[in-house]
């Protein structure tokens, strides 16, 4: 289609930013942040919840998978607990994932941002299907960039840290979309720690191996998987509360935009 823009290097917009995360990290608080910072800023953001289990949404979304798939009846209707009714909820929602798509389509023209929550459950990402099929729809159709969102307060151990980052490893392995870190509850505990073991592969490998829980030969071999993956990606600290680094989430996001339109 022709284009007014002169830039070869605009991001095709809208940007789809899929926020992931552990439960507790702070994903639908952050959204709430995200969408308000849009408002303010004159950013245009459109809104899209995934978790279907949420009770109580503090930002208003224009879709929402509570609209089309009552969590309580799937765990009824298939003898599930709440893990599974979540997971199948979303695998019900997926079959429909195109819909979604076509009403992001119709509003694509004035939308900067497409922000995207999901539940805890990570492995709707790395392992189910509706991960797959819910990523896919959107990557093939525009920009887009997974945010994974970690509680920084609760990875300051350098294996806890570890183990965080590798789930994160998992979602770039199996989405293959440019991540981003985002490390929130800045206001509680300053994520320098995170950038320096990110930074100097020998610090982190120190620390974990002062963790004596720890097999010394897996730890290091884990390490250098770890080094790698942080040459990969992106990282930002934010607080989803006090809403520090959001401009600077935002620029971040727009940097994956554009390594997307590099790379995919
Ligand atoms: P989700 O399960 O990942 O969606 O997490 P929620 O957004 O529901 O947040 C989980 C808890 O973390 C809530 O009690 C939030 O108030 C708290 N929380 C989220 N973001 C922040 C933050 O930036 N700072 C602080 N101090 N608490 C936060
Ligand atoms: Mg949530």
């Amino acid at each position: 289609s022709p284009s007014t823009s002169s830039s070869t290097t605009d991001v095709k917009k809208p940007i789809i930013v899929i926020v992931i995360g552990m439960a507790g990290s702070g994903k639908t608080t952050l959204m709430h942040r995200l969408v308000a910072h849009c408002h303010e800023t004159g950013k245009r953001g459109y809104v899209v919840n995934l978790d279907p289990a949420v009770t109580n949404l503090p930002y208003g979304a224009n879709i929402d998978i509570r609209d089309t798939v009552k969590y309580k009846n799937v765990m009824k209707e298939y003898g599930l607990g709440p893990n599974g009714g979540i997971l199948t909820s979303l695998n019900l929602f997926a079959t429909k994932f195109d819909e979604v798509v076509g009403l992001v389509e119709k509003r694509a023209p004035e939308v900067d941002y497409v922000l995207v929550d999901t539940p805890g459950q990570i492995e709707i990402f790395t392992w189910s299907a509706s991960g797959a099929i819910i990523t896919e729809a959107f990557a093939s159709t525009f920009p887009t960039v997974v945010t994974y969102v970690v509680d920084t307060p609760r990875s300051t151990s350098p294996v806890t840290f570890m183990s965080n980052m590798l789930y994160a490893c998992g979602i770039l392995y199996k989405t293959r979309l440019p991540l981003m870190l985002a490390f929130n509850k800045t206001d509680v505990t300053q994520h320098e720690f995170a950038v320096e073991w990110m930074e100097d592969f020998e610090k982190f490998q120190d620390a974990v191996e002062c963790d004596k829980s720890y097999n010394a030969n897996l730890s290091r071999s884990l390490c250098l998987v770890l080094d790698e993956f942080y040459q990969n990606l992106h990282n930002v600290g934010v607080s989803a509360v006090t809403g520090a680094g959001i401009e600077n989430f935002f620029q971040t996001v727009d940097s994956c935009g554009k390594e997307y339109m590099e790379n995919y």
